[in-house]
């Protein structure tokens, strides 16, 4: 009987360890398999992953935080031109949970034409989310995080796959974008998100109608951050051109509570698969644009220079406002009492002065 329950205890306890393992074995920005793939890794453990994976501790390491008063304008800096985005009518798309992340693999014929010295190939697009309460963009903005981050992940087709590219100082190019929440439902962006239910449990896959990817980017994408950086998740290699387009890509709340709230990864929710933002070691943001950023700030964070504008002051600028006039009464109020207080004593002075009787000093005076 207690050999039973020892040997029970024991399988219990193997099938657990077998259920840690395989819940974190995948990494997203890279498709094909390398030998880091027999290493486990977790976003609960990010600090570790350098333990492992020696790339993670490196000086050029992404997502970074975005210093929009630090990126430096860049006017030679080429537009980013696509071709082949356009895939309704095509093959259907594979997407997958692959416990880290919701990814949907691309055909090679989408690609970047023009924007680097090479054109680069699509190889797969994939996601990164926080919760309701923590927004989970991996890249930041002036410190601040986005809802979601969309990333467009495509390899250098000097090289035969992305295998081979993945370790190349010049072997991938990420195109990433910031996902807000609007008012309306992203229609594109449901061509995706509406496949989530069958995609529910890690490891799993459905296949999805070909569409327009180009419309799960901004419309924008002339206006751009572009740095050096690597894979935000193990093995972590510094070989990714990373450009992030200035303007949000907006999805409704219901969609992005979707994507939140539908996949698993293991038993737990696939939820908060964002890497912390990592230090620049001297590196340089540039900008393909000059004016203020449009990325959707919140506007208490915009410090009015000179007047307030009408319409963005935030209650701090209306306190020190209320302040200052209740300041300035005080100050006339003292003023008139002043006034009133001097008139009043040179009115008595005078009146003492014609009281006095004048009386010469005598020498006993001194
Ligand atoms: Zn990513």
């Amino acid at each position: 009987m207690q050999l039973e329950l020892f040997v029970t205890f024991l399988f219990i306890q193997n099938q657990v360890l077998v259920a840690t393992a395989s819940s974190s074995s995948e990494e997203d920005e890279d498709d094909d398999k390398g030998s880091s793939h027999e290493h486990h890794w977790g976003y609960d453990d990010q600090e570790g992953w350098s333990s492992t994976f020696q790339d993670c501790r490196g000086q050029s390491q992404s997502p970074i935080d975005i210093e929009t008063g630090k990126a430096i304008y860049d006017p030679s800096l080429p537009h980013i031109e696509l071709e082949g985005f356009d895939l309704t009518g095509s093959s259907a798309l594979k997407l997958q949970n692959n416990g880290h992340t919701l990814k949907l693999s691309l055909p090679s014929t989408m690609r970047i034409v023009k924007g680097f010295d090479q054109v680069y190939l699509a190889s797969q697009l994939h996601f990164h989310w926080g919760t309701v309460a923590v927004p989970g963009s991996e890249h930041t903005i002036n410190n601040v995080h986005f809802p979601a981050e969309i990333h467009v992940v495509h390899y250098n087709s000097k090289y035969t796959n992305i295998s081979e590219a993945a370790s190349k100082r010049d072997g991938l190019a990420v195109l990433g974008g910031f996902i807000g929440i609007g008012l309306h439902e992203n229609e594109n962006y449901e061509k995706i998100l509406s496949a989530l239910k069958d995609v529910s449990i890690e490891a799993s896959d459905t296949d999805i109608p070909g569409f327009n990817v180009r419309h799960l980017l901004p419309n924008n994408l002339e206006k751009f951050y572009r740095y050096q950086g690597s894979l935000t998740t193990p093995p972590c290699f510094q070989t990714v051109h990373w450009t992030m387009f200035n303007e949000t890509i907006m999805v409704s709340r219901k969609q992005l509570a979707a994507l939140e709230d539908s996949l698993k990864a293991g038993h737990q929710l696939l939820s908060k698969n964002f890497r912390v933002a990592q230090l620049l070691h001297g590196r340089r943001v540039l900008a393909s644009f000059t004016s203020s950023p449009s990325v959707n700030k919140d506007l208490s964070e915009i410090k009015p220079t000179f007047a307030p504008i009408e319409g963005q002051m935030s209650r701090g600028d209306m306190l020190s406002i209320a302040l200052g006039a209740l300041f300035i009464l005080t100050l006339l109020a003292f003023s008139v009492y002043v006034y009133q207080q001097r008139k009043t004593y040179s009115r008595s002075k005078k009146h003492s002065r014609e009281n006095v009787i004048y009386k010469p000093a005598t020498k006993d005076d001194v």
